[in-house]
């Protein structure tokens, strides 16, 4: 397994609509497993593939909170899609590895349901609420060349400190 490098703003790749995975072969295990060593690396919470410059839909997204009840998770996800939101929203502040220094609020689902296939090709689904529903909505907005930036309010500079102590996706 092997760290890749974090592509960042502007790298066109960040603005492309990724593309269907229909080949899940050793080039997919691969990248899956460099993206789960590049997401801990970083460190991170999630990350999707066109943020280690591959334009293909996958994302990692690793998670617990303990005193949410939320244990370890580990999630490998294929073509993910996001088929319902709940009305309700909340407002969180994001920051993200492809655009270091800066964070903002952004409006999210509070509850979303996602479907797509695991790295075999086996159907997954999940219905995450609050800060892994927000992680899930970041990603999959990644592989659609929509970025955190583009839904922030109030967007802020922070020294490489405080962004260290964020959960960073
Ligand atoms: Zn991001």
């Amino acid at each position: 397994m092997t760290v890749r490098t974090i592509v960042t703003i502007p790298q066109p790749v960040l603005r492309r609509k990724a593309a269907r995975v229909t080949d899940f072969g050793p080039d997919l295990q691969k990248l899956i497993d460099d993206m789960i060593d590049t997401m801990r690396a970083a460190p991170g919470v999630g990350l999707a593939a066109p943020q280690v410059g591959v334009s293909r839909r996958v994302i990692v997204v690793e998670y617990e909170d303990p005193e949410a009840g939320i244990p370890h998770q580990l999630y490998a996800v294929v073509n993910p899609e996001i088929v319902a939101f709940s009305k309700a929203t909340e407002v969180g502040v994001e920051g993200c590895l492809s655009i270091p220094g800066i964070v903002g609020e952004v409006e999210r689902a509070l509850t979303v349901e996602v479907r797509g296939v695991d790295r075999r090709g086996r159907p997954f689904s999940l219905r995450p609420s609050g800060w892994l529903a927000r992680i899930f909505q970041h990603e999959i907005d990644h592989l659609n060349g929509v970025l955190f930036t583009d839904r922030a309010a109030r967007i802020e500079r922070v020294s490489p400190a405080e962004a260290a102590e964020m959960d960073r996706v």
